[in-house]
């Protein structure tokens, strides 16, 4: 038992779907004796539907977020809407909304792509084993916590860490460009190509795109902008920190010039 849990977990598969169990072995038995033309027994009707099955249907229209987060006034009540909002499908089968860290009167924002397990589990982005790269990284350029704000593209994690979907992230995008105007960073640092697509609308990827500045302006605020390479592929690729110093050296250089 031990064994296949951890198999599950080694393969993403970290947590239930559901409160109940599910024979599935019992229900394949009884679906094909049910004629394919007969209504479904009133059961079948009645049963709630599948997590993953209401949660692929829950991403609301982008519109309906928007109108919410301009609503949002405050940091604060921007996190209270996205308490709120049902509109998203990861919500539902996630610990916690991972709204922010950091300091919301920084110069500089970082924007991830999604939270993962500890994140989930503690509320609070890059808190997990790329959260410590990206803390020494920022270190190696005299930041900290106090000094940059942090949000992701999704603030709830999607399920086995799997990408956001396109649905979900269009209806999280309204909240995070808003979260930006708040903040309103001189610098914005994407990490990770998702994040980088994302924001800058782009399909290229992002070993091209990053160490290049450019202006972005969301919502009416324009700051400067730069990609750069994700904790997580760095711990995977610790060669690849190379480049990611670079970006870095770019990163503090701005600061020093803001
Ligand atoms: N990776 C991300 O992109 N964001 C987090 O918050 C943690 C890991």
């Amino acid at each position: 038992m031990l064994a296949m849990l951890q198999w599950y977990e080694a393969a993403g598969v970290d947590m239930a779907v559901g409160e109940e169990p599910v024979d599935r072995f019992a229900q394949s038995a009884i679906v094909p004796a049910v004629p394919r033309t007969a209504p479904a027994p009133a059961a079948m009707r009645d049963a709630p539907p599948h997590p993953a099955i209401a949660a692929s249907g829950a991403d609301a229209d982008p519109e309906t977020a928007r109108a919410l987060a301009a609503k949002a006034q405050t940091l604060d009540s921007l996190r209270e809407t996205l308490e709120n909002f049902d509109g998203c499908g990861l919500k539902l089968r996630a610990t916690n909304l991972v709204f922010a860290d950091g300091n919301p009167e920084a110069e500089i924002m970082l924007v991830g792509e999604a939270p993962g397990r500890d994140e989930d589990l503690q509320g609070k982005p890059f808190v997990g084993r790329s959260g410590q790269l990206l803390d020494r990284m920022l270190k190696s350029i005299g930041l900290d916590r106090t000094k940059v704000y942090i949000a992701n593209t999704v603030p709830w994690r999607p399920p086995g860490n799997r990408t956001p979907a396109p649905s979900e992230v269009a209806v999280c995008l309204p909240f995070l460009h808003r979260q930006i105007e708040l903040v309103a960073p001189k610098v914005l640092v994407t990490l990770g190509g998702a994040s980088a697509s994302t924001l800058f609308e782009t399909t290229v990827g992002i070993t091209r795109i990053r160490v290049q500045w450019r202006d972005l302006t969301i919502n009416g605020h324009t700051m400067r902008a730069i990609a750069t390479l994700h904790p997580a592929y760095l711990l995977r690729q610790p060669a690849a920190k190379r480049l990611a110093w670079q970006d870095l050296l770019a990163v503090r250089k701005a600061l020093n010039e803001t």
